[in-house]
């Protein structure tokens, strides 16, 4: 717990972001969870991915941009993306976060930025999902989804909920009354004991609980679609067992990972008949995404400190 806490607040801090970005032995470890910097890369690992019957969603890293000219950088990335996935034929959809894409400057700038990548999403029959950011983004970034399904009739876009957050039995119910695509994850964020979780225990039970809810077939009636985003063999059992007793068959659902954790498991999902989507991060804005991977495995940091101690 104090080092997951204490890999949190390295993922905040500048003075530790400008050390580590320009280490190269740094660099070179956080290749493992980074696909690359360009969008060929990325396209190369979603197309080695598929190559192994995996989905991939592409995810150009970045976040809380400060300036308008950064965050359109960020759409036209995105805009470049989903051409790129296009004209490459890869299976895969993508990731984003709105503090990438402006919501700390303005809500109706992210807004705006959202629209033409989800109009250029639609085009060529691709989907986007809105990474969730620490508590302090959760209501906006609900909000911006919801305007961009309701106000703006995007169906090509998915949510994500934490089952750290108390908050989100609420969201679940709501969002699978709305027909909504969720990825359901445990949540990266240090957060306080007012909002959320603090014993693994409770996060996992809750994990179980909001999945079960999600593929239960009232919210399936409803349309919504479930995206099982852990590594963790519990929480991918329970789901399994739920889905075999209630005969919910292996394509109403996918299992989601992150690009270099577990991929042995990845692979023998896949060969199960499950539906399994890879989480492939690249770009050059790695360390905070870096450090969060760090902060949930004591292993990681090992494999790390082996690494730069090689180095
Ligand atoms: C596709 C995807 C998208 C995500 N998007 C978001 C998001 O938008 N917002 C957000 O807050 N978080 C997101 N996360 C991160 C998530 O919230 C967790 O922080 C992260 O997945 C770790 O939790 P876990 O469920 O894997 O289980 P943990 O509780 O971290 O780990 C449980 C067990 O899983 C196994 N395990 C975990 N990592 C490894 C490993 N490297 N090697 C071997 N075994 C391992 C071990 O058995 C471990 O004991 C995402 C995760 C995924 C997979």
């Amino acid at each position: 717990m104090l080092m997951r806490s204490f890999f949190l607040y390295l993922a905040r801090s500048r003075a530790a972001r400008n050390f580590l970005m320009r280490l190269p032995a740094a660099q070179r470890v956080a290749r493992r969870f980074v696909a690359g910097e360009t969008i060929a890369q990325a396209i190369q690992a979603g197309r080695a991915l598929n190559d192994k019957g995996l989905l991939a969603t592409l995810d150009h890293l970045g976040e809380n941009v400060v300036t308008e000219a950064d965050a359109a950088r960020a759409a036209q990335d995105y805009l470049d993306l989903l051409d790129a996935i296009a004209e490459s034929g890869v299976n895969s959809d993508v990731s984003l976060k709105l503090t990438q894409l402006g919501l700390d400057i303005s809500f109706e700038l992210c807004l705006s930025n959202m629209r033409r990548i989800l109009e250029r999403a639609a085009q060529h029959g691709n989907f986007v999902w809105i990474d969730m950011e620490s508590s302090a983004y959760t209501e906006a970034t609900l909000r911006l989804y919801r305007a961009l399904r309701n106000a703006h009739g995007f169906c090509n876009v998915g949510a994500v909920i934490q089952a750290y957050l108390f908050r989100s039995a609420g969201d679940v119910r709501a969002l699978a009354a709305e027909g909504a695509n969720i990825r359901l994850c445990k949540g990266a964020y240090k957060e306080p004991p007012t909002v959320a979780f603090s014993r693994k225990r409770d996060v996992d039970a809750n994990f179980v609980k909001l999945a079960e809810y999600y593929l239960s077939p009232e919210a399936r009636q409803r349309g919504a679609y479930l995206g099982v985003a852990t590594h963790d063999d519990k929480m991918i059992n329970a789901v399994k067992n739920y889905a075999a007793a209630q005969g919910i068959p292996k394509d109403c659902f996918e299992f989601q990972m992150l690009y270099g954790v577990r991929s042995a498991a990845q692979q023998a999902l896949a060969a199960e008949g499950y539906k399994v989507r890879i989480y492939v991060p690249y770009g050059t804005e790695w360390y905070p995404y870096f450090v969060r991977r760090l902060a949930e495995r004591p292993a990681n940091v090992w494999f790390v400190l082996r690494n730069l101690f090689r180095n």
